[in-house]
């Protein structure tokens, strides 16, 4: 945590706890850091529905060529935020509302899922042209990887053997203009297997001998909630794809990714609220919990985080304390999944101190059960000076 951005989480007053604080200053610098690492002609839409607060949005939108949306209501929001930015609207299960919208609300990039998507689009084009990508699930093994949603059986994208009928589909309808391809086949990947997914995902688009000239190898680049200050490397990454690149002249390469930009600028600020033994287990029972930060719960992973001594305690009797031994954060959710992080060794914590947990920009609030046990929202803030 820098410096800065501790001082004004101590500064916080209790009672504005649980809160989360968005370090804008952070996340402008990582996105330019990423711009910087890759070539000229990679384009990088971020994923929104990673984090689709508006202010994230805003800090980003200057270092990014773009954003993906997953949704008719991520389309609004952005286009509504910015209405000359490039959107690239892609995700399963259209419907023709939300296929018109689309064509309304001028996205640059459509992704085409399915057969019947194609379809309905050309029965709702009336006047109106549409620039697509088709999304193949190409048999390209993805190695292991946290999600895959490729390579594999899965709803998302076309099988490859439904791209000739889409082709033929296309030919015959000249107010839809194909402009490549688009395969987001895995999720959680380091740079050398991104490197080598992209690899693959070039050779296999050119053996299609298509006029193409954009391909979208989606997003998911790893980070490392076991290590926050292990990030993904983005310059061997540039490195590689330059090199990659060199035998595809006249290929635009787009990415898009969400996690990887904008998990670190997050962070979930609570407070202990009580510690307490059970059977010979520490527990720290914290304001909030994963109804604000679903992320740990969802992945199964504890997720990091700082203590943040708080020396005031006004009450008369013995602070409780835990000193030197494994404690389990849970929140205040009546359900023995509300875990935050299990079992980590602490030097001390004591009821009334502050826990930063760190890596909470990314699928953290926004897929969050806020209404389960209707508990208060957290606080939104924004660091935006250096
Ligand atoms: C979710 C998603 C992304 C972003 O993935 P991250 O893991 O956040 O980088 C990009 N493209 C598609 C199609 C997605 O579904």
């Amino acid at each position: 945590m820098r410096p800065r951005l501790l001082d004004y989480v101590r500064a916080l007053p209790e009672e504005d706890l649980p809160a989360y604080v968005y370090d804008l200053v952070a996340l402008r610098k990582h996105a330019q850091a990423i711009r910087a690492a890759l070539p000229a002609w990679v384009e990088v839409y971020y994923a929104a529905k990673a984090n689709p607060d508006a202010r994230l949005l805003a800090a980003l939108r200057d270092h990014v060529d773009g954003f993906e949306v997953a949704s008719a209501g991520e389309l609004r929001h952005v286009r509504e935020l910015f209405p000359g930015t490039p959107i690239a609207f892609g995700g399963p299960g259209k419907t023709a509302a939300d296929l018109n919208y689309a064509l309304h609300a001028g996205v640059q990039r459509l992704h085409v899922e399915s057969v019947q998507e194609l379809h309905l689009l050309a029965t709702l084009l009336g006047g109106r042209t549409a620039e697509i990508l088709l999304r193949v699930n190409a048999p390209i093994a993805t190695g292991p990887a946290p999600l895959v949603m490729g390579g594999v059986p899965s709803p998302f994208g076309l099988d490859p053997g439904d791209l000739d009928h889409c082709l033929h589909l296309i030919a015959a309808q000249p107010q839809i203009r194909l402009c490549g391809l688009h395969l987001h086949l895995a999720s959680g990947m380091d740079a050398p297997a991104q490197l080598a997914l992209a690899g693959d995902i070039l050779a296999w688009t050119s053996e299609r001998d298509l006029p193409l000239s954009e391909i979208n190898i989606g997003g998911g680049m790893a980070v490392d909630y076991n290590d926050p200050d292990r990030l993904f490397d983005w310059r061997d990454f540039g490195a590689g794809l330059e090199k990659i690149l060199i035998d595809h002249p006249g290929t635009t390469l787009r990415i898009e990714p969400g996690r990887s930009i904008s998990a670190y600028c997050g962070s979930y600020i609570t407070r202990v609220l009580d510690i307490k033994r059970s059977h010979g287990q520490a527990f720290a029972v914290l304001a909030g919990g994963t109804h604000h930060l679903r992320t740990p719960a969802a992945r199964g992973h504890d997720q990091p985080f700082r203590t943040i001594p708080i020396d005031n305690w006004p009450w008369p009797w013995p602070r409780p304390t835990a000193t030197g031994e494994p404690v389990t954060l849970v929140g205040q959710l009546c359900t023995p999944k509300d875990v935050l992080a299990r079992d980590v060794h602490i030097e001390r914590l004591r009821a009334g101190d502050y826990v930063a947990f760190a890596m909470a920009g990314a699928y953290a609030w926004n897929i969050s059960h806020h209404a389960f046990l209707m508990h208060p929202a957290p606080g939104f803030h924004y660091l935006d000076e250096a």
